[in-house]
C-alpha cells in the first residue's frame, strides 16, 4: 500500500477550494496548496487560502501569474517577478521552508526552470517541490481519477511507496470527483501524509540536495 501526499495547484479558487477543504477535513487529510499568487487579489480566493492555512495545510508559491514557464521566459526579471513578488504576496500564509513549485504543463523537463531561477531559489532559501504524478485533471475533468489510480498502482509496483500527486483546485469540474477519488484511495488501503518524498525536493531551504539534471534550460 502506498503513502500518498496530495498537492493542489493553481488556486485558490473561490468555488472549488472551499469544497476541496471540506473533503480533506472530513477525512483528516492534510495537503499542500501551491498558489498562483495573483489569484489572491480576489477576496473570496484569499479567504479560501486563509482557511486552508488555518486548517493546517501547507501553502506554497506556484508563481505570480503561471503564464510562461521559467525555463522559456526570456525576461531576466522573471525570477524576481514570478517568485519573489509572489512570495511577498503569500506573506504569513507561506510555509516557513518557502515551498515553491515550478510548472510546465506537468512535464519534468528543461522548461521548468532557468539557471537564473535556480540561483534565485538558492539565494532566497526556497524549497523546490516537484511531484511523482500529474493525472491531468485540467485536461480530462472526468477521467483523471482512473488515470491517477493507474499511475499510483504502476509506481507502487515499481517499488515507490511514497507518492506525490498534483491535482488542481483551480478546476471546479475536475474537483467534483475528488470525494470519490479519496474514497477509492482509502478503499485500496493507501494512507496519506503531508510531507513530500525527498526525491521530489531537489532544492531544500536554498541548498541543492537533489538532481536538477534535465530540469533547467540549457
Ligand atoms: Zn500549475
Amino acid at each position: 500500500m502506498a503513502e500518498i501526499s496530495l498537492s493542489f495547484d493553481n488556486g485558490p479558487n473561490p468555488e472549488a477550494t472551499p469544497r476541496v477543504l471540506d473533503s480533506l477535513a472530513r477525512r483528516g487529510i492534510l495537503a499542500t496548496f501551491f498558489l498562483v499568487c495573483r489569484n489572491l487579489d480576489d477576496p473570496a480566493a484569499l479567504a479560501a487560502a486563509e482557511a486552508a492555512h488555518a486548517a493546517g495545510h501547507w501553502i506554497g508559491n506556484h508563481t505570480m501569474t503561471h503564464d510562461v514557464p521559467l525555463g522559456i521566459d526570456p525576461d531576466p526579471e522573471a525570477p524576481q517577478r514570478e517568485i519573489a513578488v509572489a512570495q511577498a504576496k503569500l506573506g504569513a500564509l507561506a510555509h516557513p521552508e518557502k515551498l515553491f513549485r515550478p510548472f510546465a504543463k506537468g512535464e519534468l523537463g528543461p522548461r521548468l526552470l532557468s539557471q537564473a531561477a535556480v540561483d534565485h531559489l538558492c539565494r532566497g532559501g526556497y524549497t523546490c517541490v516537484l511531484w511523482t504524478h500529474v493525472p491531468g485533471d485540467f485536461d480530462d475533468h472526468d477521467g483523471w481519477p482512473d488515470r491517477a489510480m493507474a499511475q499510483i498502482a504502476a509506481a507502487e509496483a515499481a517499488g515507490r511507496s511514497h507518492q506525490l500527486i498534483v491535482l488542481h483546485d483551480a478546476v471546479p469540474p475536475a474537483m467534483r470527483h475528488l470525494d470519490a477519488f479519496l474514497d477509492r484511495l482509502a478503499d485500496a488501503d493507501h494512507s496519506f501524509r503531508q510531507d513530500h518524498p525527498p526525491d521530489c525536493v531537489p532544492i531544500r531551504r536554498g541548498d541543492i540536495v537533489g538532481n536538477l539534471e534535465g530540469l533547467v534550460a540549457g
